[in-house]
């Protein structure tokens, strides 16, 4: 894939990057290994004003930043915003807490003396992807930075100028020189990379093949990983739920980022006896959703990011159509309009054990499933290979109890929308990955939990 800007709104190519030659790459790994030799000493006050200093970039120029990522992967502007704005209050979150999460930790035993001790890593690779392309960078960036490791990012080759955008940010706090290198690179470089002694760990953001790969480049070196990958998200709603507030928040989860969220709620689950309402609702709600220009302040809905993955979300649903689906709403590529243009789309009467069911659509279609009863809502939710999040919808506690106890998720949301939260882990099991971010969770994974006996 080339390493370039092509506007997903107009399909037309910006700029294309030259990407980095192997002697270059080597050369910036050398550069993030001698800054670690210092960095690693630097003590948390020093790190914090930079990190503070990067959220105060973040805001002064948000309305810059949101241009770039809506240009290069079609997200609305406000959105974009949005997002650069939460990339400060990461960096602010953990120049904050860094120093209390990290602290050593005492703990009697026979010793005079002994406790945990924190230590960084290194060199850190971060395979990101283009869906948040300034979140997924800085909820990696916060964490390991404040920990005192250093960064290397391979961002996806649609975002480049992101990628760019970011390592100025670092640099422009006053990190020191090679604390965080963005590498433009193809993805076929990355087990080179983490076959590089210099490397210690790695993480990545994307879907379960790319996982899969890196994790296996990893495996071969003996070096820790963290994977956050795709999700189906099941968003069940039962009989006592305000079906009004479930199908406004549930039409937010779904759309979010033009449909294209790990955490998006992709599977409705729905008890049959609201369920002809709810359908209304939700009905309702995607008919008011605007496509169209993601720089203007009434698109709800943009492009996709690009024009494989309308491709690739037209042959799903298509697939899903032939094996018994109907279409509720929309169902086909807006082919009228230039652009990755898809409409808010809503399927109805899946068989639920045809393949698509259990997959991740990465577009603004929601599927619709109904069910007698909660534990044939559980059943379902957890038929997927995917656990990243839930959102579930009941006034009845003892159901909402149920609910967090059987979905097999890393997250529950009870009447709410699925969200990531600086101050809560995020991440997922089964093929959604493992290991956490965000919260002290996410600080604990890239660093050397020492166990220090005194006699
Ligand atoms: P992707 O194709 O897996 O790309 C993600 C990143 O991995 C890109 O930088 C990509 O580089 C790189 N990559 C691809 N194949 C690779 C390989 N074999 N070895 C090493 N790196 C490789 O994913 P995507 O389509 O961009 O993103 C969508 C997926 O990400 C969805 O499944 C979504 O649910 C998931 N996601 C998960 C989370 C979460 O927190 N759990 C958040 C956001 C997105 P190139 O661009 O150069 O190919």
């Amino acid at each position: 894939m080339a390493i370039a800007t092509i506007n997903p709104a107009t399909g037309e190519t910006l700029k294309i990057f030259e990407p980095l030659s192997d002697a270059q790459v080597k050369s910036a790994v050398y550069t993030a290994d001698e800054a670690f030799c210092d960095y690693r000493n630097t003590s948390f006050p020093q790190r914090a004003k930079w990190m503070y200093k990067a959220a105060d970039i973040l805001e002064k120029d948000k309305a810059e930043f949101a241009k770039v990522m809506t240009l290069e992967m079609g997200k609305p502007f406000q959105s974009a915003v949005a997002e650069v704005e939460k990339c400060a209050l990461v960096c602010r979150y953990y120049a904050d807490k860094a120093a209390d999460f990290l602290r050593d930790v005492y703990i009697e035993t026979d010793a005079s003396q002994s406790f945990v001790k924190y230590q960084p890593l290194g060199v850190i690779l971060a395979v990101m992807p283009w869906n948040f392309p300034f979140w997924q960078v800085f909820r990696f960036v916060a964490p390991a930075l404040m920990a005192g490791n250093v960064g290397l990012l391979k961002h996806a080759s649609n975002v480049p100028q992101c990628a760019l955008a970011i390592e100025n940010i670092i640099q422009q706090a006053g990190f020191p020189q090679g604390v965080f290198q963005s590498l433009l690179i193809s993805s076929d470089k990355v087990a080179n990379l983490i076959a590089d002694e210099r490397v210690k760990a790695a993480t990545l953001t994307g879907s379960e093949g790319a996982g899969a790969s890196l994790a296996a480049a990893a495996g071969k070196h003996i070096k820790k990983t963290v994977l956050e990958l795709g999700g189906s998200d099941p968003f069940i709603v039962l009989a006592s739920a305000d079906l009004e507030a479930a199908a406004i928040t549930g039409t937010k989860a779904r759309m979010l980022n033009n449909g294209q969220s790990c955490i998006a709620a992709k599977r409705f689950i729905v008890a049959e006896a609201v369920a002809d309402k709810f359908e209304k609702l939700l009905l309702e709600q995607f008919q008011k959703l605007k496509v169209g220009d993601p720089m203007k302040e009434d698109t709800n809905i943009g492009p996709l990011a690009t024009a494989d993955i309308l491709k690739e979300l037209d042959e799903q649903v298509q697939k899903s159509l032939s094996s018994g689906a109907k279409v509720l709403l929309g169902g086909k590529p807006l082919l009228n309009m230039k652009g990755n243009y898809y409409p808010p789309t809503i399927l109805t009467d899946i068989p639920v054990d045809s393949p698509t069911a259990k997959e991740e659509f990465f577009g603004p279609v929601a599927m619709l499933f109904r069910i007698k009863n909660i534990d044939e809502a559980i059943k379902l939710a957890n038929d997927t290979p995917f656990g990243l999040g839930a959102s579930a919808w009941t006034n009845d506690t003892e159901e909402q109890q149920y609910l967090i106890s059987e979905i097999e998720a890393g997250a529950v949301f009870i009447n709410g929308l699925v969200k990531s939260d600086p101050r809560m882990p995020f991440g997922g099991i089964k093929l959604s990955g493992y290991g956490r971010e965000l919260s002290i969770q996410g600080i604990h994974e890239f660093v050397n939990v020492k166990t220090v006996w005194v006699k």
